[in-house]
């Protein structure tokens, strides 16, 4: 005995009446079993359908040899007739990418001979994975041609050819089939053996938009979305190039050359910052001339800076040279150097004794330690 697959036949019905067969209690719910039925299994790439079989959710469906079982969440009366309801939401959102998917494989196939080696089709993502590389030219020229099979409004037909019918037909097929073969074909687009669930009509797809392509394996994997799924990723798309256009006061189709103006400007800026901070690095360093050592405290030093300020001190100064910034809730960075000293002692100290980290060279390192300015200034007293 097999259950009637009712979607196989007709994938817009999204109600229907069926008899309990079996409900046997199992770990995550009940394992429901029906004489027939709409819900979509797992296979193929497309995932299962969810709904409702009377007052019972249905939160998975599987097949295993020929049955399907519906993992619900309340117990169902062997015997007794339901009602069943997908979410039609869902099953029609995988409708659409399910067909889009024929269309850009097929085309793809007889464009450029590359197979569809790998599908798959989440809640969230639709993803083909092909035996060979296209250029982004290619791209375009692939989502041009099946957008123009969808504008086209081609009729969406399934059909189970006998087996000497099947040997004449040139279909794709990712593996060897030996049950009842049906068949998807789209015509002058695509001929694909397949169990999953389509739209009728290509119309009905609305727009292919492919969103990306990477090297995968021996060719590419890209990323693709139909239907309502593509609206929405242009809208998330133009929702952000808006918000980009708007703080830099750019035309929507210009916001990539703003970008790069302000990226220009930012490395202008940046230099001309370590060009002044250079000028007053060497200032302070010549005001300090001929100390025997020094210790600075400096505000809002990031650890090159810091670098920079405590190599400027070590030409001036023969003794230890140690520049902190930082604060005392946050704790302070710090860079020490000691012309031809040792420092190895006292950082190994300063990190136990002030609950830091960092270290360098025999004389030059880098760091931080979590204690306040007083409890620094009192450890390297203990140093002098
Ligand atoms: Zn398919």
């Amino acid at each position: 005995m097999k259950t009637k697959k009712l979607y196989e036949q007709d994938a817009y019905l999204k109600a229907f009446t069926a008899q309990v067969l079996e409900c046997r209690e199992e770990e995550r719910g009940w394992m429901v079993l029906l004489d027939q039925t709409v819900f979509y299994p797992e296979g193929g790439g497309q995932p299962w359908d969810t709904g409702v079989l009377g007052e019972a959710k249905v939160l998975e469906v599987h097949q295993k040899e020929g049955l399907i079982y519906h993992l619900c969440d309340h117990k169902l009366e062997a015997g007794a007739y339901v009602e069943g309801r997908i979410d039609w939401e869902r099953r029609f959102d995988f409708m659409q990418q399910h067909t889009g998917e024929h269309i850009v494989s097929g085309v793809i196939h007889s464009q450029f001979g590359y197979n569809n080696v790998g599908f798959h089709l989440t809640q969230r993502q639709m993803t083909i994975d092909l035996s060979g590389e296209l250029s982004m030219e290619q791209l375009r020229q692939v989502e041009q041609m099946a957008n123009q099979k969808v504008w086209d409004n081609l009729p969406v037909e399934i059909f189970w050819p006998s087996p000497q019918e099947l040997e004449t037909l040139p279909y794709r097929s990712k593996k060897e089939l030996f049950e009842a073969v049906r068949l998807v074909r789209i015509p002058e687009t695509d001929l694909c053996a397949c169990c999953g669930t389509h739209v009728a009509c290509t119309g009905e797809i609305g727009l292919i938009k492919l969103i990306s392509c990477q090297r995968f394996r021996e060719g590419v994997r890209i990323e693709l979305a139909c239907g309502k799924r593509a609206l929405d990723y242009c809208n998330l798309v133009l929702e952000q190039n808006h918000g980009v256009s708007v703080l830099l006061s750019a035309k929507v189709g210009e916001t990539s050359q703003a970008v790069e103006r302000l990226y220009q400007e930012k490395e202008r800026l940046s230099a001309r910052v370590l060009a002044l901070e250079e000028e007053i690095f060497q200032g302070k360093a010549r005001a300090l001339a001929g100390a025997d050592q020094i210790t600075l405290f400096e505000e809002g030093l990031e650890p090159d800076s810091l670098r920079r300020l405590t190599i400027a001190l070590m030409e001036v100064c023969p003794g230890r040279c140690a520049v902190f910034s930082g604060s005392d809730q946050e704790g302070y960075k710090y860079a020490i150097g000691h012309k031809d000293g040792d420092l190895r002692q006292l950082i190994k100290a300063l990190n136990q004794t002030l609950n830091g980290r960092g270290g360098g060279k025999p004389f030059f390192a880098q760091g931080q330690v979590q204690a306040s300015r007083g409890e620094i200034e009192a450890f390297l007293a203990q140093w002098e």
